[in-house]
């Protein structure tokens, strides 16, 4: 066999196995055909962050005259921005190529394909493999509407040539909310149009309402309840007709709708690995396929489909086979963080999920954050926790709010550790600040799931 191990994508799943596999000395190669880094570093978070920060500045610079300061916004220049986050961006690939070098791995800028379960077309290259990783990630999928092909996809909008002054983004979900506080905070007319009732379905409820208020303070046009039905041109403005019968007129669509496992192009039944119905490789708790020595790892399997999630289970895969440190990675307690403005975050169980369980003691926080007392901008932190009335243990944390990310982390430990609430209440607080509301909450909001209990 030419390798021990080889990994086809070069993203954080594939290049963390691959990193820490040659470092524990096994013979490792990978090969990547687009973007080292992947999805994240390219056309996914980290370039999705710098947008929101820039869209941030405009508001930050409105708000420093509630400090005294004499400041004028004037215009943005977003092809600076670009060249700015490009720049930024092949620094990364050369970092993600560098550190597969010196751990050892040899890299090849090609794309791979099984010939047969120990075999790797890579490049018109025959490459022979004891063991092989999949971690070739996903892409975003658009909806089958007439006049699709008028719409970009959330790869298409880290390259756009010039802001648009309209734009109507189709979907509910991370990438729908974090691109609508992206383009409306960069000064475009912005409409968010999704089927439910609220943005996010899946997450908790307060914060979802509360979420749909935030974008509409930042004058976000919500259109709940909406499906697309067709896309056409007029000269070149694009008019998205709903199902309902309303018509949008804009200049960019963008779907966020959500996203698909890539496994199309692997000629995967040559090696007899399984796929799910939408095409995501089917694995075990060791990241086996049902081919025993072809894993996966990340978004192309499609179970939990965040950056940290792909590189811990590359990390604990790599450990498992070539480290002597067999294990796994739980999938429970996962903190996320969705980069609206302002950011929402949670870990654990939203109130519904914990109140189907038993009942469950609610406490909630809502509050003007400090800053903007003297902004004077309509803004509102929502804090709430949400405890087991039996056991006292934090089974959920859920923010709205300027800094919730970095807050959810820490909180995402003591979660992870399984703290109760007399563990938030005995900790002291760091003032003043938005993240001592966690630890300073003490009268309840509700009691929730009584129901459950009685069933
Ligand atoms: P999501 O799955 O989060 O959201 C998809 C959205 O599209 C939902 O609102 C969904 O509605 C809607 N939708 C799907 N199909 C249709 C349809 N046929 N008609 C109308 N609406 C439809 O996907 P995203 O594309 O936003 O993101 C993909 C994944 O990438 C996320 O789930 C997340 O795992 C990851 N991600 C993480 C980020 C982070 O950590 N900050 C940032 C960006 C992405 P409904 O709810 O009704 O199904």
């Amino acid at each position: 066999m030419d390798f021990d191990f080889f990994v086809i994508g070069g993203g954080s799943g594939g290049v963390r196995a691959a990193r820490i596999a040659a470092t524990h000395g096994a013979r490792v190669g990978i090969a990547e055909d687009r973007f080292w880094g992947g999805t994240c570093v390219n056309i996914g978070c980290v370039p999705k962050k710098f947008l929101v920060m820039a869209a941030e500045y405009g508001a930050t610079a409105h708000d420093a005259r509630g400090f005294g300061w004499d400041v004028n916004t004037g215009t943005h220049d977003w092809p600076a921005l670009l060249r700015a986050k490009d720049t930024e961006i092949a620094r990364l690939n050369g970092i993600y190529t560098g550190l597969l070098d010196k751990a050892g791995a040899t890299i090849f800028n090609a794309r791979a394909r099984f010939i047969d379960a120990h075999t790797l077309d890579v490049g018109g290259q025959r490459i022979t493999a004891h063991k092989i990783l999949v971690a070739t990630g996903g892409h975003p999928t658009g909806l089958d509407i007439p006049g699709a092909e008028h719409a970009i996809i959330s790869d298409d909008a880290f390259f756009l040539p010039h802001m648009p002054k309209r734009v109507a983004i189709i979907g509910g979900g991370y990438i729908a909310v974090e691109f609508a506080g992206i383009f409306a905070g960069l000064g475009a007319e912005t409409h968010l149009v999704y089927r439910q009732p609220l943005p996010l379905r899946g997450f908790d409820e307060d914060l979802r309402s509360g979420l749909a208020e935030a974008l509409t303070a930042n004058g976000v046009h919500l259109h709940p309840h909406q499906e697309p039905a067709e896309i056409t041109l007029h000269g070149e403005a694009r008019r998205l007709t709903l199902k309902s019968g309303s018509v949008l007129e804009t200049d960019l669509i963008f779907f966020a709708t959500g996203r698909a496992a890539n496994t199309g192009d692997l000629n995967l039944a040559a090696a007899d690995v399984k796929t799910g119905t939408q095409g995501e490789i089917l694995v075990d708790e060791g990241f086996a396929t049902s081919t025993p020595h072809i894993y996966a790892v990340g978004d192309v399997t499609d179970r939990l489909n965040l950056t940290p999630v792909a590189t811990a289970q590359g990390h604990a895969l790599a450990d498992t086979l070539f480290g002597g440190n067999p294990r796994g990675v739980s999938l429970d307690s996962v903190p996320t963080a969705v980069f609206s403005i302002p950011p929402l975050a949670t870990v654990g169980l939203t109130e519904a999920e914990a109140a189907a369980q038993g009942p469950v003691k609610i406490f909630i926080s809502r509050f003007t954050p400090m800053r903007h007392t003297l902004t004077g901008r309509a803004r509102k932190t929502l804090m709430k926790l949400v405890v087991d009335a039996a056991t006292d243990r934090v089974l959920g944390a859920h923010m709205l709010g300027e800094d919730a990310p970095e807050i959810m982390q820490g909180l995402g430990i003591a979660l992870t550790a399984g703290a109760t609430k007399t563990d938030f209440d005995r900790t002291i607080g760091i003032h003043p600040t938005a993240a001592e509301e966690f630890v300073t909450m003490r009268t309840q909001t509700r009691v929730a799931g009584l129901r459950a209990a009685g069933e």
